[in-house]
């Protein structure tokens, strides 16, 4: 059910501030609501014991001020999980914990499918249906940390869900303000990623945004006339004017870039001694991800052999790379199958 009451985590804080100021509230009582929702993670009006009764009471009446509800969980035997969130419209996304050694990985998703119809990707079959707001973006965070309870280990939250981070970028932008700032998560935004196809005017912006916030850039073939029959959205935005622009950036950190491997189609060492070259003069880490097979798509992974001969051409030739055996594949939470049918 539609909710008639707007909801208080699409607020910033200066909104709130405002709003609660018309409704004749105490100047400090917006922070000490941020606090409970974010700090303490606590969304019920009735716990927040440092604001009087009726101005709970009278918070109750004026916001709703739950996180979205989880659906259902899948936990695979290693800690991940998968949570299907639903939305007050009635759609629902996907969300994933993916616990490792000393840190957690949140898996967030920015739109509910996606415009982008990457052949590979599981979440493309959906097409778009609409753009999750900020508040849907920050509810994921709070319901992960939820799962996590006290656990004090590190999170790092990394926007590989489904969708693309930057199509959304008018609701990502305050959701990526809610999670850093001090009054909000309090999360540092070098722990936080934005894996893009590249969109380059908008990366552009996020750059300006929040300097320190990690991208990753989806490649995922060595040159843009492959990539565009994998990726359509290479048609508009061109790999080699998107490596011209990571070339020209000085960034903090390298630039992390993913490669999907497909077998037979773009993981051959040939191809490997092409992206190489493609990246030369780019401080750059590849992440190589062996393809999560979906039942609906034609694409295969790679074997073993394959994968790490595609390592080594490009270890050779002086690239740093990871190979992100993917976690998670047993409850279809792994990159790229994440799909929701509705
Ligand atoms: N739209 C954004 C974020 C979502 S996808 C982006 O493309 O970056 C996150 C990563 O998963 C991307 O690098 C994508 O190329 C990869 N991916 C998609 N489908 C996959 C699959 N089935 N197996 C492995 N990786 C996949």
């Amino acid at each position: 059910m539609k909710s008639e009451k707007p909801w208080i985590l699409e607020r910033s804080i200066r909104k709130l501030q405002e709003e609660l100021h018309a409704a004749g509230f105490r100047p400090y009582t917006a922070r000490q609501v941020f606090q409970w929702i974010y700090q303490k993670n606590i969304q019920q009006p009735a716990a927040w014991s440092n604001i009087g009764k009726e101005d709970r009471e009278k918070l109750s009446a004026l916001y709703e001020c739950g996180c979205r509800p989880v659906l259902s969980v899948q936990r695979d035997d290693q800690g991940t999980c998968k949570f299907l969130i639903g939305l007050a419209d009635g759609l629902k996304i996907e969300t994933v914990l993916i616990r490792e050694k000393g840190h957690h990985t949140f898996c967030l998703s920015t739109q509910v499918g996606c415009a982008l119809a990457c052949r590979f990707c599981a979440t493309g079959t959906m097409g778009l249906r609409r753009n999750l707001s900020a508040g849907e973006i920050v509810s994921q965070v709070l319901t992960l940390k939820k799962e996590l309870g006290e656990d004090g280990a590190k999170v790092n939250l990394v926007f590989m869900g489904m969708g693309e981070p930057l199509l959304n970028y008018a609701n990502l932008k305050p959701a990526l303000q809610r999670i850093t700032a001090a009054e909000g998560l309090n999360i540092s935004p070098r722990h936080v990623t934005v894996s893009t196809v590249g969109i380059l005017d908008i990366l552009a912006q996020l750059e300006i945004d929040f300097p320190q916030v990690k991208v990753a850039f989806s490649l995922n073939a060595p040159e843009n006339e492959l990539r565009a029959k994998l990726m359509p959205v290479s048609q508009r935005e061109d790999l080699g004017t998107l490596l011209a622009y990571f070339k020209a950036k000085k960034r903090r950190q390298r630039l992390t870039c993913e490669y999907v491997l497909l077998r037979g189609v773009n993981d051959s060492p040939i191809q490997a001694r092409a992206l190489a070259r493609l990246l030369h003069g780019i401080p750059a880490k590849v992440n190589l991800i062996p393809y999560n097979e979906n039942p609906s798509l034609p694409f295969q992974c790679p074997g073993e052999e394959a994968v790490e001969a595609f390592r080594a051409e490009l270890v050779r030739r002086g690239l740093t790379v990871v190979t992100r055996w993917s976690k998670g594949q047993s409850i279809s939470s792994a990159c790229g199958q994440l799909v929701v049918r509705m």
